[in-house]
């Protein structure tokens, strides 16, 4: 079974589109939450991912939207893109959100937005804290977003060992790799609002039988979606970064 893993999408539906547009019919799609906020398509992107995500967890602006987080943990521009956001969502969608579990395990796979630890608030971006978080889950892998940086993080061969690192595995982009029989942390980098210096959509194929992964990278019209966002009067930050990835 292929599984495509989206994350970090943003409202942002040009980009959405465009990986989905990769993704085959019969593969199945799991979302890393943080559908909405700072983009300007927050319904049009929940209506896609509910029809074609099999499975979803919420991200931290997720929650911000439907009021379980307080707008004040957020930057000034994020925060502005959230009131816009809980203005424009359909009763349904926010019901949607509201739905969706903080994590999720399925067969290998443990799903978090942030980390296993704190699954809505978290940055793994360190081994250190990777290292941490390897004991708050069970399954071989677990799949995490939230940074918007693809990074593949590998258990230490002596986990129990208090001076044994955790290593950060090379990705090779467009190519399948094993996933390896040592534990790992995933993260599948952003669709809508990369943060690795190259603006295309970022996502990562699984295929279960083989546990092989592929990340991909896809271009989209990010001028369009730069457009709409400011044709929506979101804050200026929000769509100049989608032009240089950062
Ligand atoms: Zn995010």
């Amino acid at each position: 079974m292929r599984y495509a893993i989206v994350s970090d999408i943003h409202a942002n539906l040009a980009a959405l589109q465009a990986v989905l547009g990769e993704v085959g019919p019969a593969d199945e799609v799991w979302c890393l939450g943080d559908i909405v906020g700072c983009g300007s398509e927050p319904d049009e992107c929940v209506e896609t991912i509910k029809q074609r995500a099999s499975v979803c967890i919420p991200g931290n602006h997720d929650w911000a939207c439907i009021g379980k987080i307080d707008i004040a943990d957020f930057n000034g521009d994020a925060a502005a893109a959230i009131m816009r956001t809980q203005r424009r969502l359909s009763a349904p969608n926010l019901a949607y959100l509201d739905s969706l579990p903080e994590t999720v395990t399925t067969g290998d796979f443990t799903l978090a937005h942030g980390s296993p630890r704190e699954p809505i608030w978290e940055y793994i971006i360190y081994p250190g804290t990777a290292k941490a978080n390897f004991a708050h889950f069970c399954t071989q892998v677990c799949l995490v977003g939230h940074t918007h940086l693809p990074v593949m993080f590998q258990e230490a061969k002596s986990a129990q060992k208090p001076g044994a690192s955790c290593q950060v595995v090379p990705i090779e982009l467009g190519n399948w790799q094993p996933i390896g029989r040592r534990r790992r942390i995933i993260n599948p980098g952003s669709v809508g609002q990369p943060r690795d210096g190259i603006p295309w959509a970022s996502y990562l194929l699984l295929d279960t039988s083989r546990m092989m992964l592929e990340y991909r990278r896809v271009p989209y019209p990010v001028e369009m979606t730069q457009r709409n966002m400011q044709k929506a009067g979101l804050p200026p930050r929000l769509y100049l970064r989608l032009g240089y990835g950062r």
